[in-house]
Formats: structure tokens, sequence, C-alpha cells
């Protein structure tokens, strides 16, 4: 069984809860599938974490930002608040790390990025089926099942040749009206996907989120999961 996650965002908290829970349902094997910073509270915590669980582990484009000096003007106030608080609690040597993470990788029949198959470098979103099936058509030979994040939304889409594009959703930051943390478990031997939803303590995070003059509004989505 292989677990993978995306988009913690510095929710220590959430990411907690979903390695307990992976462990007690045989998770052998854990892929990142970016964006383990930005927004949250505990970037560094976050990382140290995800380095010691994932063998996988690609860059997404709060990582991207964050281990990055230049502008950011392409994100929104809020976020951009966050990537620069950020990179003020980021040591250098975790900020080179982000910086060097892959854009994708390619294992076996399986291809793990952080936006889409297609571009990744161009951060694009991928909400419908029309524009995953578009993404299909750009997989690389042998690849059958494509995981992503970014939207913070679970998807799961089969096209009629049988490839399959898994959005895993946001442990960190859901934003389909749960705000439980999300990640998916993939079945190697029957090529199967289950999302899991789990609990955890979001008032420990909201508080920190407060406590360190992050944006308000970052504390008050969690508990809408929106
Ligand atoms: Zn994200």
């Amino acid at each position: 069984m292989i677990g993978l996650l995306s988009d913690i965002h510095g929710n220590l908290e959430a990411l907690e809860a979903v390695f307990r829970d992976g462990q007690r349902k045989n998770i052998h094997r854990w892929i990142c599938l970016g964006d383990i910073v930005g927004y949250g509270p505990n970037p560094s915590e976050c990382i140290q974490l995800v380095r010691n669980y994932c063998e996988i582990i690609v860059l997404g484009n709060h990582d991207e930002a964050c281990g990055l000096t230049s502008e950011v003007d392409e994100f929104n106030k809020i976020a951009r608040h966050s990537i620069l608080w950020t990179r003020t609690r980021l040591k250098e040597n975790e900020r080179d790390w982000l910086r060097k993470l892959p854009l994708f990788e390619i294992d076996h029949n399986r291809m793990y990025v952080h936006a889409s198959p297609r571009k990744p470098h161009l951060w694009n979103y991928i909400f419908t089926e029309t524009e995953a099936q578009r993404q299909i058509a750009f997989y690389p030979p042998d690849v059958k099942f494509c995981f992503i994040g970014h939207t913070h939304e679970s998807f799961h889409f089969v096209s009629e040749e049988g490839s399959e594009l898994i959005n895993v959703g946001s442990v960190g930051q859901p934003r389909d009206y749960d705000s439980r943390a999300c990640f998916a478990i993939f079945d190697e031997n029957l090529g199967q996907v289950v999302f899991q939803r789990v609990e955890y303590d979001i008032k420990s995070t909201q508080k920190k989120i407060i406590d360190y003059g992050l944006p308000r509004f970052l504390a008050e989505r969690l508990m809408y999961g929106n």
C-alpha cells in the first residue's frame, strides 16, 4: 500500500494525524506531491517529517516560492503574506532543499506531479473531466496513473482508454467543505485508489496561525474546509 499526500501547507497537526492513520493501514511507502509549506504555522516541522517519511517528494508552487527570494506577484495577498512569513521561518538549508525538489517523478507506470502532467511548471489547475481528459494525452509513454494535488480537492478520473488521473486532496487545507485532512491510498496489486479522511486537532493549528500573526482567514477556513 502506498500513501499519497499533498498540500500540507505547514499544518503539522494534520500531517501527524495522516501518518498515524496510515500506520494503522499498513502503508509501507509514502509519496508527497508538493506544497509542504506556505499558509500554515509549522513549515520546518512539516519539511522534517516529510523528509523522514516520504520516498518520493515533488515540488509545489508554494515550495518553490518559499525557497526562492524573488517577488511573489503571481500569488494573492494572503498567500503572499504567508510565503514571506514562511521564508523568515525556514533555515537556508531548508530553502535550498525546497528549491532542488524535482517537478515530477515517474516510477513504474505512475507519474507524480503537483499541478499537471502537461507543463508542470505552469501550475495549471485541473478541475474538470474535460481538462483531465486533455491532460491524459500528454502522459509519458507507459504511464497509466498520474497522481496530482494543487486544487485541494480530491478527484478521480478514468478515461475510456483506462488511464487515470487522481487528485489526492489536501492534508493541511482541504477546500471541499470537509475540514478533515485528506490523503489517498494506492493498492499497487489491485491498481485501486481509496481516499481517506482523518480528524485532527484543528483548534491547535488555528491558535498558532493567530498567535504568529498570520492572516486570520487562514485559521477560519480550516474549520469550514474551504
Ligand atoms: Zn496548495
